[in-house]
């Protein structure tokens, strides 16, 4: 069992990874971000599909399945990506990874395989979990669930910005299209779609600074915590 949960929830650029990565360095928790996962399964299937194939080959994906390994390793400060023992980290932020992400992370044994990861990673920690499916899914008991959601223009500012510092390139409208059908293909997939937990807080991050939703939401957390500790 984890120790104490944090589940963040929300769609695409809605201020999840920065907000969880913040939090979960303030407190030292483990920050887990099954997005990267998701990607990072992405990226193999797109390295070993053929070019011709525009439909989900399952028999390919199958084959993956049994013989991938990810990890997420904290390094120096920041969480590092591994695909099959490779560092992946950047390569799984590419237009075409995010193009395609949402189409394989909709298959139901996708699905199972990660959540089970997500769970063994988990174990015996005190975590930040960031996804779409971590309050309804992943973590039903997490002590502290937040959904967290911002305007589309906020949104697409934000990505453009992360992009560029990691010397991505792409456009404003390619992005904004990318996050819109991303979170139409998340919420409307029938296998855990994105959806707010009954008992999540929902906080919205359009006017709000990183520093503003990073104190906002460890706030939640830190009297949560007490609460539950005694400590
Ligand atoms: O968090 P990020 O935007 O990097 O996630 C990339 C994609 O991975 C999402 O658009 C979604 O399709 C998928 N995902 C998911 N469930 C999660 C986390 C991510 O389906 N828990």
């Amino acid at each position: 069992m984890s120790k104490f949960v944090v589940a963040i929830d929300g769609g695409a650029g809605s201020g999840k990874s920065t907000t969880a990565r913040g939090v979960a360095k303030r407190l030292n928790f483990f920050y887990l971000d099954t997005g990267a996962m998701y990607r990072a399964f992405t990226l193999k299937y797109l390295q070993n599909r053929h070019k011709s194939e525009d439909r989900i080959n399952m028999e390919l994906v199958e084959r993956l399945l049994i013989d991938t390994t990810i990890e997420l390793r904290q390094e120096n400060g920041e969480t590092r990506v591994y695909l099959d023992g490779d560092d992946v980290t950047l390569a799984i932020r590419t237009p075409e990874v995010s193009g395609f992400v949402s189409q394989v992370s909709a298959i139901p044994d996708v699905r199972v395989w990660m959540v089970a990861k997500q769970r063994g990673i988990a174990e015996g920690k005190n975590v930040v979990c960031e996804g779409r499916d971590i309050g309804t899914v992943v973590f039903p008991d997490a002590q502290v669930k937040i959904f967290m959601q911002a305007d589309l223009k906020t949104r697409t500012e934000r990505r453009l910005k992360e992009l560029a510092e990691k010397k991505i390139t792409t456009d404003t409208e390619e992005v904004a299209e990318n996050l819109k059908f991303r979170d139409k293909y998340d919420s409307g997939r029938a296998h855990s779609p994105l959806k707010k937990a009954d008992d999540a807080i929902v906080v919205d991050t359009t006017d709000l600074t990183i520093e503003q939703e990073i104190k906002l939401v460890r706030k939640i957390v830190e009297e949560r915590f007490r609460s539950q500790t005694g400590g």
